[in-house]
């Protein structure tokens, strides 16, 4: 009897002709893929888990296509907004949640967790060292208006202005939360602890569920009432559980990150308990408004499919940086984190050493993207920064950073963040290009990058 059996093909070196990718490299690739194998297995497993849950919190919200024609004017009684927020809450682990393409930023969101239930001589406490960058002017930790260092966003209606202080406890030198500091760092002022779950553009690590979980006991051992806020952000479908399932009272994010699934033009989101979600709510509409007005314009279909795309999506991403984590270090350069390590964000950081390969680098990030492919990035000024910044990105979205991009500043250690991809296939192209790149300038294959 004649068996059958599925043909094991690798993938044809024909198909990486159009970028000038050598069989050798192209082999690195193939071989790194059979390292990689179990790596792989293991992110398929959570895809699906998390696509599943999606999938029964879809249907239990009874999403129908009567809800995607969207509202005008206030927008009371939308019904796929209604169905979207519904099956959000459940994903999230929350009671309730805001899912609005009028949310602008993912800093928008985390502002309106914190403006809805700060109340003037409360004290904001963060638990996971500096918040992301864009929260300093919110808080008001920045030296200039609405800028970074101390006296900074005074004047512009940053927390400070309305009397809430802030405290933070630094992260730990193993890039995980100080557990020692954190069980002794709640005061009876404390009203909400901060924790940000990735490691955002900082060298720390990214946190799991069980490390959040863990913080928010500590916390709660002190203060049995203090609220717990998660800066969510990039962090979305990489457990199987999300922060209010551990215990939040709120977590917030961006759309245009992991939960919009690259298809939603646009957005943020907010999930948590029903009061805490009430009170964001009021300070982004009004009071007596709060979640019921918010006309949709017919924006929900495409912030549904994003939510049923994004489990899927985010596995990509995930596969991509396992892959690139894998070939950078074969190739000599520090990476992290490393290939099969249980990751808790979107994020790789590669070390160059050198500015020539982080240039490179980066340049191959953008000749692998379907959108301004020819353009190339060069080093540039940017406010903030005392150096010249690098940043390729070829997105369908402006500024989505859940398609692939990488940057990074242009000093030494020469360190680049390397975050999302749509495709795994883009990931890998983006990842052959520079190694071929490193070849071509006599860098030995397998060997360390060449630095001038
Ligand atoms: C992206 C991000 C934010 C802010 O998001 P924006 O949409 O850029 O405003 C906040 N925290 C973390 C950790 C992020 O990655």
């Amino acid at each position: 009897m004649e068996q059958t059996s599925v043909e094991q093909r690798p993938v044809d070196g024909r198909a990486y002709q159009h970028w000038s990718i050598s069989e050798d490299v192209i082999e690195r690739g193939r071989q790194a893929e059979r390292v990689l194998e179990p790596v792989f297995r293991r992110l398929e497993a959570l895809r699906e888990e998390n696509q599943l849950r999606v999938l029964k919190a879809m249907q239990a919200a009874r999403v129908s296509e009567s809800g995607f024609g969207g509202t005008t004017g206030y927008g009371y009684d939308d019904l796929g907004r209604e169905q979207l927020e519904a099956a959000f809450a459940e994903v999230m682990g929350a009671e309730r949640a805001l899912v609005r393409w009028s949310i602008t930023t993912g800093t928008q969101a985390i502002a309106a967790c914190l403006y809805g239930s700060l109340r003037p001589g409360d004290e904001l406490l963060s638990v996971t060292g500096a918040p992301y960058d864009t929260l300093t002017a919110v808080i008001g930790t920045g030296t200039e208006t609405g800028g970074a260092g101390p006296g900074g966003g005074l004047g512009v209606g940053s927390l400070r202005d309305f009397g809430v202080r802030f405290r933070s406890v630094d992260m730990a030198a193993d890039g995980l939360p100080d557990w020692d500091a954190v069980a002794q760092a709640v005061r009876p002022e404390t009203r909400m602890v901060l924790i940000q779950r990735s490691r955002g553009y900082s060298a720390r690590q990214a946190l799991r569920m069980a490390h959040i979980e863990r913080l928010i006991q500590s916390v709660r051992a002190q203060k049995p009432d203090v609220l717990v806020l998660v800066d969510n952000c990039y962090g979305e479908w990489t457990d199987t559980r999300e922060p209010c399932a551990a215990g939040a009272d709120l977590c917030a994010g961006s759309l245009i990150k992991n939960p919009g699934g690259g298809i939603a033009p646009g957005g943020g989101y907010i999930a948590g308990t029903a009061a805490a979600v009430e009170r964001a709510a009021a300070h982004l509409t009004a009071p007596g408004l709060g979640r019921h007005v918010g006309a949709t314009f017919g924006v929900t279909r495409l912030l549904m499919q994003g939510l049923f795309l994004s489990p899927h999506v985010v596995c990509e991403s995930l596969k991509g940086m396992a892959l690139a984590a894998y070939l950078f270090e074969q190739a000599g350069l520090k990476t992290s984190p490393a290939f099969d390590a249980v990751r808790g964000d979107i994020i790789q950081v590669l070390e160059f050493g050198c500015a020539e390969d982080m240039i490179r680098f980066c340049q191959g990030v953008q000749q692998s993207a379907p959108v301004d492919a020819f353009v190339s990035p060069v080093p540039a000024p940017m406010p903030g920064y005392d150096c010249d910044v690098i940043m390729a990105a070829g997105a369908f979205v402006q500024g989505s950073s859940l398609e692939l991009s990488a940057d990074g500043p242009l000093k030494p250690p020469y360190r680049a963040f390397m975050q999302g991809g749509l495709v795994y296939e883009q990931v890998k192209l983006a990842a052959l290009l520079f190694l071929q790149k490193t070849a071509d300038l006599g860098g030995t294959p397998g060997g360390p990058a060449p630095c001038a």
